[in-house]
């Protein structure tokens, strides 16, 4: 097609494009013809893509006065179109995807993708019409056609009434086969063009909490107070306060003050629907404010109109989980961030780019300059060591829970001894436990019971003891988990929890024909025992795990009712564990501390501490008993002890003398590579030649680790290696990565993790 390249480029511009063909780190360069130009940055096009010239859109990422430098024989291809409807991105979001698209090794097409609601990106949801006029004063004195002068005529005809008009209604009026001459009388000026969307102002009001505190704590105050001296320029802090302490009111004083003059708030939580009261004590304390949520239960168009609302600098605050630090507040509009749980990994994305919402939000504070508080009652490793060994942020104590608030009290019940002692037959919960609860109910107060488990039983085996035959998924490294359709009925399925396959339970042993038996319990086993051995009514007992909430309107349900009282007892996953506040909850039960204990990742011990510190705060927020039991193999591993004793302080020393002595994050960085290939070979011949190659890039200072099997070595009949990198800072490890990435890419089969929050 040579007639593609008969105008002359008048500029340059470089594009992303959605799927990740474009070149690393910068994009496709494109000419432009005089007929689209200029182009702006954040623009949408169209561009030739590939040998077939395929019609793609792409974002302008950077514009350039000059060609670019080409190997040899090739050209410049021209950008085909502009899209004239489309929403243009702003500066700030391009700036903050060229940074993660260099820091997450991953290419700027797809890293934009994951910034923009698909809504946005796709212009679905929201109809945004353009209606043409003629324009006032007519811009540019051009040769107009007799076909252009004749849809001049045309408009100019119209009553005033009919005017603007869309120009496909003028098309049709005017009897032109196409839209070109409208198109270009737009372009040079004779036509005046409006956009129309259909973006009301719905800001969210629902369950609303009013309720002030008569009086700030002292430490409240004081943290208040010097976090507020840091209002204006950039600076981060870490609040760490233990739960219960009220961190969500120092949040709320500070929000007040930094958007007194017009500014706008950001504020992400692990996730919106398991925290709906922080929304909702928002919401309750802003009652004339314009607060964005940015939910996952939002509809197309509501996506749409929320981020259109946010880019227009419309909100006041917006709340949202992950992905919400992409909402496009404009850069000198953003005065402060607050990350509420900040060490929760949902936090982390697992798939590419495998960003960490915390430390994309410090970024974006560093961007704006504007402060960012970071707040938890047991911070991440990294936040604790940022703050108390790097002093690269501040740290800001509530060691006290709110007035009104007791701290529970804490009993391990060693499973190991009750197993040898114990009279209970179902095993799974301790006598003290199951008193407990039965006592709790009847002084009428509700229990919340975690088992980070899901299914019916975790384990599928032959009966006989010789035999040993354990049942495996086909396709992965791992048990198959026994589920029951539903909790009364023994009729069930297996299903792998890494591929989702699912099969029949097996009648008998495949090797020797013997019974099966079901060995563990998940929580949809402990939800039999509460109905069948406690005699806790059906009605009273709910269970929240990701198989029972598929929809974030089911868990609003449950948990309204477990506000009301209906529901007595609440039994989940960690999901139980994130942030709900209920005041009634007088017992709290850990069915099995040791889920995440004994798994080969550096951070077990930490997610240990960090899951039963949380559960056990979920009791004691009101007045009656406060109590919780933690059930273990290992009373005496550090992480159970200590969290039991609210010790987060000497937890957090002596993780990190082992972090460091382990060589691992967070006074170490770290990168994962993992490869993965269907053959087993391939897959170890291919991982140790890449930590050949990465060895080649090795500066000093770096690790790299020999290739080795992953943890979970198949996961969907794909073998896995990892090799690991560790550098003494991000600096360096960056710097090794720009080496790096001159001979490797991430893919499907290259999966490339930065700072990885799991090691399985
Ligand atoms: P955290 O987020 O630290 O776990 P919250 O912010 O949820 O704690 O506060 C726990 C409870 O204490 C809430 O019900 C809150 O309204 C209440 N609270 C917070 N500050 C005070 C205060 N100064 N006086 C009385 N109650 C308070
Ligand atoms: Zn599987
Ligand atoms: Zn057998």
């Amino acid at each position: 097609m040579a007639g593609l390249f008969d105008e002359p480029s008048v500029s340059y511009v470089q594009v992303a494009v959605e799927r990740g063909v474009d070149q690393f780190p910068d994009g496709l360069t494109y000419g432009v013809p005089q007929r689209l130009h200029p182009l702006h940055v954040g623009q949408l096009v169209t561009v030739p893509l590939g040998r077939g010239n395929t019609p793609t859109k792409a974002w302008v990422i950077q514009t350039a006065t000059t060609s670019p430098t080409l190997p040899k024989g090739k050209e410049t291809k021209q950008v085909y179109e502009k899209d004239r409807d489309a929403i243009v991105l702003p500066d700030d979001l391009v700036e903050l995807a060229n940074w993660m698209s260099q820091y997450y090794f991953t290419p700027i097409g797809p890293t934009l993708a994951t910034m923009l609601p698909g809504p946005v990106r796709h212009g679905t949801g929201l109809v945004t019409r353009q209606f043409v006029d003629i324009a006032e004063y007519p811009t540019q004195h051009i040769k107009i056609t007799p076909k252009q002068q004749h849809v001049l005529d045309i408009l100019v005809g119209l009553q005033p009434t009919e005017r603007p008009i869309e120009p496909n209604a003028l098309m049709k009026l005017s009897g032109i086969g196409s839209r070109g001459p409208i198109d270009r009388l737009i372009e040079h000026g004779q036509l005046t063009c409006h956009h129309v969307t259909r973006v009301e102002a719905t800001w969210f009001r629902q369950s609303v909490d009013t309720s002030i505190p008569d009086q700030l704590t002292d430490e409240q105050t004081s943290v208040i107070e010097n976090i507020s001296s840091t209002l204006s320029g950039y600076s981060s802090h870490l609040l760490f306060g233990v739960t219960g302490s009220g961190k969500t009111e120092v949040y709320i004083r500070l929000i007040e003050r930094a958007i007194v003059q017009g500014g706008t708030a950001l504020v992400l939580v692990p996730e919106i629907s398991l925290t709906p009261q922080t929304a909702a004590r928002l919401m309750g304390r802003f009652p004339d404010k314009r607060i964005a949520i940015l939910h996952s239960a939002l509809t197309k168009a509501q996506r749409h109109q929320q981020w259109s609302l946010v880019a227009d600098g419309k909100a006041d605050i917006v709340i949202g989980a992950r992905s919400a630090v992409f909402a496009p507040i404009p850069k000198n509009q953003l005065r402060i961030i607050i990350v509420d749980e900040e060490h929760d990994h949902s936090f982390k994305q697992d798939q590419a780019p495998r960003y960490h919402g915390r430390d994309v939000a410090i970024r974006r504070a560093w961007m704006a300059q504007c402060p960012i508080i970071l707040g938890s009652a047991t911070p991440s490793m990294e936040s604790w060591w940022n703050a108390t060994y790097r002093n690269v942020s501040s740290l800001h104590t509530l060691t006290k829970r709110a007035p009104g608030l007791v701290a529970p009290d804490i009993e391990i019940v060693d499973m190991k001894y009750e197993r040898k002692h114990g009279e209970v037959g179902n095993s799974v919960l301790s006598e003290k436990l199951e008193r407990s609860i039965h006592q709790t109910i009847a002084i009428g107060g509700q229990v919340l019971l975690l088992l980070n488990r899901r299914g019916f039983a975790p384990w599928i085996a032959c009966a006989s003891r010789t035999c040993g035959w354990m049942m495996k998924c086909e396709h992965c490294d791992s048990s198959m988990v026994y589920h029951r359709r539903k909790p009364l009925e023994e009729a069930g399925f297996v299903r792998c929890h890494h591929c989702s396959m699912e099969q029949r339970f097996p009648k008998q042993c495949p090797e020797c024909e013997k019974k099966i038996i079901q060995l563990g319990a998940g929580t949809q086993r402990v939800e039999a025992i509460l109905r069948e051995s406690l005699q806790i009514p059906s009605e009273q007992i709910a269970r929240l795990d990701s198989d029972t909430m598929r929809k974030s309107s089911d868990l609003h349900a449950m948990l309204d009712q477990f506000g009301k009282g209906e529901i007595k007892v609440l039994l989940g996953t960690q999901m139980i564990a994130k942030g709900l506040d209920f005041p009634n909850v007088q017992l709290v039960g850990v069915i099995d501390a040791d889920t995440a204990i004994d798994l080969p990742d550096f951070r077990s011990a930490e997610r240990t501490f960090q899951i039963v510190s949380q559960v056990c705060g979920r009791c004691g927020r009101g007045e009656g008993n406060a109590k919780a039991i933690i059930q273990t193999f290992s009373p005496d591993a550090a992480a159970i002890a200590l969290a039991s004793k609210g010790a987060y302080e000497q937890f957090a020393t002596a993780e990190l003398a082992f972090r460091h002595s382990a060589n691992v994050p967070p006074t170490t960085r770290m990168v994962r590579f993992i490869v993965r290939d269907r053959n087993f070979e391939h897959a170890a011949g291919r991982a140790n030649s890449l930590a050949e190659r990465l060895q080649s890039f090795a500066d000093e200072g770096i690790t790299i680790s020999p290739a080795a099997s992953c943890v979970l070595p198949r996961i969907a009949d794909r073998f896995r290696f990892d090799v690991i990198v560790t550098a003494p800072t991000s600096k360096q490890l960056q710097s090794f990565l720009t080496q790096a990435r001159k001979s490797v890419s991430a893919s499907r089969d290259l999966v490339v993790d930065i700072d990885p929050i799991s090691m399985l």
